[in-house]
């Protein structure tokens, strides 16, 4: 797939556009003022791949507690901000590594034009976040509603404010709650603006719907070859989110991380509880570095040969399971221990391979 060409841009020490990989970000959802718990938070999102995290900074407590987060935070941390400008300011004192804002609800220009010169003084990058629901009623008239043409309209509005002031480290967000909006804004926007674009389905729900959501949203997109950077939002705990990132960006040959499991959906030719065994294996798998395909499959006459690109694999017996490795059976492990002794060959493979 061949992908959009964006200017390059530094977060810290995380580039974004410009063909570099696409960057897992994510949100805190801790109490900022309590830098303990945002570190701890943050340091869960780090060891699970996150690239670049983001805090809510809601009064100045939130922003001077920054200084000590971004000291202590392996990766860049990115103040959001909402209305108050002041915030803004003192976040950019207090070393953050981005500020997202939404020019919209920040007030008149002069004000947005302090922010800008601020992050311009300390090389840090702006994304301008603009939502489906903060477009201003003059644009939703003029275009008619909200739609892909006033969505597009509100992000070069606000880009070009920044650039009127000499403010080019722009990164740009379009999201809706609607999967099908965000993908019909994105691919407009793409095609009028050469930063680097910040993808997410906002709001989009719990784990298991919102995945599939973002998955739709994002995936459609990223498969286009439109979006730098993505953030899968979830209403729960925000590791989820980056787990559901790497599997997007897995799904699309866009990023490696951990293992990648298959299964199959079982029918009456499985006579082992299948889906019991993959839940756990995929609890026990989820955070390990290996770059691995691993199969679980519920009969050895079809789950060797279907899944013959996996690098290891299980295929169900009769209270017993075949292990095989690129489609051909290696020995028979009994169901009891299934679990263990394919784990320990998982690490095996997987030290012999990185
Ligand atoms: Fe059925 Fe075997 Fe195919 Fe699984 S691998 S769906 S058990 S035929």
């Amino acid at each position: 797939m061949e992908r959009k060409t964006t200017n390059l841009i530094q977060i810290g020490d995380v580039q974004i556009g410009a063909g570099s990989p696409i960057a897992v970000q994510s949100m805190n959802n801790t109490d900022t003022r309590d830098a303990v718990s945002t570190i701890r938070q943050i340091k869960l999102l780090h060891e699970a791949g996150c690239d670049i995290t983001r805090v809510a900074i809601p009064d100045r407590e939130a922003a001077l507690a920054l200084a000590k987060i971004v000291k202590e935070s392996p990766i860049p941390v990115v103040a959001d901000i909402h209305f108050d400008y002041r915030l803004a300011l003192l976040a950019i004192e207090n070393g953050a590594a981005k500020i997202r804002m939404n020019p919209g609800n920040i007030g008149d220009e002069s004000r947005v034009r302090e922010i800008a010169l601020a992050a311009k003084e300390r090389g840090i990058p702006i994304r301008v976040g603009v939502n489906s629901g903060s477009i201003s009623p003059d644009v939703i008239r003029t275009f008619g509603g909200i739609n892909r043409e006033s969505m597009a309209h509100s992000a070069m509005e606000a880009i070009r404010q920044l650039e009127k002031v000499g403010f080019y480290d722009i990164v740009v967000s379009i999201k809706s709650s609607d999967p099908l909006l965000t993908i019909e804004s994105y691919r407009l926007l793409s095609d009028q603006t050469p930063y680097p674009l910040h993808l997410g389905v906002t709001e989009a729900g719990t784990l298991h719907e919102g995945v599939i959501r973002s998955a739709v949203g994002i995936g459609t997109l990223l498969a286009e070859g439109i979006g730098d950077t993505i953030r899968v939002s979830l209403t729960g705990d925000p590791v989820d989110e980056v787990r559901a990132a790497y599997s997007i960006l897995k799904s699309l040959s866009l990023r490696k991380r951990g293992i990648t499991m298959i299964s199959c959906p079982t029918c009456g030719r499985t006579s082992v509880p299948l889906v019991e065994i993959a839940e756990k294996l995929e609890k026990m798998t989820m955070d390990l570095p290996y770059d691995l395909k691993i199969a679980v499959m519920g009969c050895a006459v079809n789950g060797p040969g279907e899944a013959k690109d996996a690098d290891l694999g299980i295929a169900g017996g009769q209270g017993e399971f075949l292990l095989f490795e690129k489609g051909v059976a290696v020995r028979k492990i009994s169901q009891e221990s299934v679990l263990e002794e394919l784990m320990i060959e998982i690490h095996k493979l997987g030290k012999q391979k990185s």
